[in-house]
Parts: structure tokens; C-alpha cells; sequence
């Protein structure tokens, strides 16, 4: 039988990305980032916004966090130039240190189930085990999500996850999408 080409849609890749900022007004510059990455394509799915201590440094300038999946026909490392241009505009200065306060970070943790080892891009995201920030959120919106590399579930990897740091969820789930603007 033939398939007719009204029966096809063409599904692109579902790309998760995490947003954290810890200097600046860290609410609005997420949301403004979240909409500034909506030109990559369609958002799928969304977090609630979080609140964390800094990982991996000292501050007293907490991040806040939120996670969003997108669905895009760019290839990943279009999408880390999407970042990295988005996270340019927003204000970040490169300091050379790697864990260090910013404006926003936009990190990619998952490209479908696919497994990327680049010079520019590891896909997962190789410490998102490791990451409160990053787990909570996660379950949040795909706990049986199966990690490609750890082939565990979110969920799971949440359970046995033994960072202390807590994230707190301080905002509601969903972004205002530019098309609900008046
Ligand atoms: P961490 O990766 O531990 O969260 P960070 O986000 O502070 O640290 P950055 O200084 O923002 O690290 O990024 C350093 C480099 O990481 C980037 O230039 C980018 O090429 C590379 N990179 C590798 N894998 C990824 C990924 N999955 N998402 C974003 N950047 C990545
Ligand atoms: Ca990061
Ligand atoms: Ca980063």
C-alpha cells in the first residue's frame, strides 16, 4: 500500500536545552531567552522556573533554572550556535573559568536519544547526572525519559542522585508564548 503524503508529518528533533542565570533580573532574562530560542522552532514542553544555590562555586547569588524541549529541524551544533549567540546578546562575558556567575547559560541536554561527542559538543550533557538543578526540572516534565548513555530513567537518576543542593520550584510552569501576547 502507499502511504499518501497527507498522512506524513515530519517530525524534527526534540532538543533540550536548560536555561540558568545567576546575575542581572534572572525572571525576566530567562523568559526573554526561552522566547529568543523559540526561532529554532516549536516549544514541546516546559518546566516550572527553579531556584538553586551556584554548583560547583561559591556565591551568594542563586541561580534560577528552567527547562525547555523544542522541536527543530537545525542540526545540534546549529543549535549551540543559537546558544551561544542568545546567551552573547543577553549580556554574558566569557571569563575563561568554567564555573563562574553569569547572565545565562543555555546548555543542551538531550538531542532526541542521540549520543554526541564533538569538539564542541557533548550530547547528554556530560554532568546532568550529577545536578539537582537539572534532574528536578527534568522529572518535572520527562521522568521516564531513558538517558542514552546512563540508560537509566530521569526519575531514577533523581533518586540516586546524591547532590545536596536543593531546587526549588519559585515560578509557574509555563512561559507566556509570544503568540498569547496581545
Ligand atoms: P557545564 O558544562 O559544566 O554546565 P558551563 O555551562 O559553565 O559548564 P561553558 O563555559 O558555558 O560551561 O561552556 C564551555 C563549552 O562547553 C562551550 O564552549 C561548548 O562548546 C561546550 N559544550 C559541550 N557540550 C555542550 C552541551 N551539551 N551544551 C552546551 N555547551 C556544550
Ligand atoms: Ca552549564
Ligand atoms: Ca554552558
Amino acid at each position: 500500500t502507499q502511504l499518501k503524503s497527507s498522512n506524513l508529518k515530519l517530525l524534527g528533533m526534540l532538543v533540550t536545552l536548560i536555561f540558568g542565570g545567576n546575575q542581572g533580573d534572572r525572571k525576566t532574562l530567562i523568559g526573554e531567552a526561552i522566547t529568543e530560542m523559540s526561532s529554532i522552532g516549536k516549544i514541546e514542553l516546559c518546566s516550572s522556573l527553579y531556584e538553586t544555590a551556584p554548583w560547583g562555586f561559591e556565591s551568594s547569588d542563586s541561580f534560577y533554572n528552567q527547562i525547555v524541549t523544542y522541536e527543530t529541524n537545525l542540526l545540534p551544533e546549529e543549535v549551540l550556535d543559537k546558544c551561544q549567540a542568545t546567551e552573547q546578546k543577553l549580556g554574558r562575558v566569557r571569563s575563561g573559568t568554567q564555573f563562574c556567575s553569569r547572565t545565562m547559560d543555555i546548555d543542551i541536554l538531550f538531542c532526541d536519544s542521540q549520543i554526541i561527542n564533538t569538539p564542541r559538543l557533548t550530547v547528554p550533557h556530560p554532568r546532568l547526572a550529577q545536578r539537582n538543578f537539572v534532574l528536578a526540572p527534568l522529572n518535572e516534565i520527562m521522568p521516564a525519559f531513558i538517558h542514552p548513555v546512563i540508560h537509566k530513567n530521569i526519575a531514577t537518576l533523581l533518586a540516586e542522585c546524591t547532590d545536596t543542593l536543593k531546587a526549588e520550584i519559585i515560578g509557574k510552569k509555563y512561559v507566556t508564548f509570544p503568540e498569547d501576547s496581545e
